[in-house]
């Protein structure tokens, strides 16, 4: 489905580790031709950059600390600002907070609609498919043993993580939750709110994702929100 010219693509994903967003973000990214903005990346970015935010969120990071709402806002809101994001923008990471989603209301104040897409897994599927991924040894890209037996990338072979036992994903899926669950309650009774079936292959989840994407910005398109 084509979205109608003119109209402005604004996406936020939502997914618990393991749920495969970063991939699908990515690709539904780059069939839109929309830049894929992911909080590490921003920080990363301003930090080169050396804007005054990106000096703050060094000095934050530097001494230990997690960077607060005020300057992750700031850096959001700097780099949506930027040209490339003006058709649109998948945003993968933002926002983590209630108060980060209020201030990307304002932020998308006469922007267009921001449809924002939850992709669900059951805890029990993504503790398998945490304990089942694996690193390549070759190039370092991320794959799960689920779906393949090689890197998809360079053929290469993949080797195990240290980190991904099932007492440790489940506190982190627990974290998650906890964190999250206040934000999807914020978006999802919106009409462009749209909850996606993540325990599918995942080219299966990326056509859904688009099908419900662009649904949703159409009916947005009407409503204005
Ligand atoms: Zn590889």
């Amino acid at each position: 489905m084509r979205r109608r010219s003119g109209a402005a693509l604004n996406v936020v994903m939502l997914g618990p580790p393991g749920a495969g967003k970063g991939t699908q973000a990515e690709r539904f990214a780059q069939r839109h031709g929309l830049p894929k903005i992911s909080t590490g990346d921003i920080l990363r970015d301003a930090v080169t950059a050396g804007t005054d935010l990106g000096r703050i969120a060094r000095a934050t990071m530097d001494a230990g600390n997690l960077v607060g709402d005020d300057v992750m806002i700031g850096i959001v809101e700097e780099r949506l600002a930027r040209k490339d994001a003006k058709p649109g923008f998948v945003l993968d990471g933002f926002p983590r907070t209630v108060t980060q989603a209020r201030a990307l209301d304002d932020i998308m104040l006469n922007r267009g609609p921001l449809v924002v897409v939850d992709i669900v897994v059951p805890e029990d599927v993504l503790v398998r498919r945490l304990a089942a991924r694996r690193i390549c040894g070759s190039c370092g890209s991320n794959a799960l043993v689920e779906w393949t037996t090689s890197c998809g990338k360079c053929g290469g072979v993949l080797i195990q993580r240290t980190d991904d036992g099932e007492e440790i994903v489940r506190e982190r899926l627990n974290v998650y939750h906890r964190q999250t669950k206040p934000l999807v309650d914020y978006y999802s009774q919106r009409p462009t709110f749209r909850a996606i079936d993540g325990n599918q292959p995942p080219d299966v989840v990326t056509a859904s994702l688009d099908r419900a994407i662009c649904q949703a910005s159409t009916v947005a398109d009407g409503a204005r929100l």
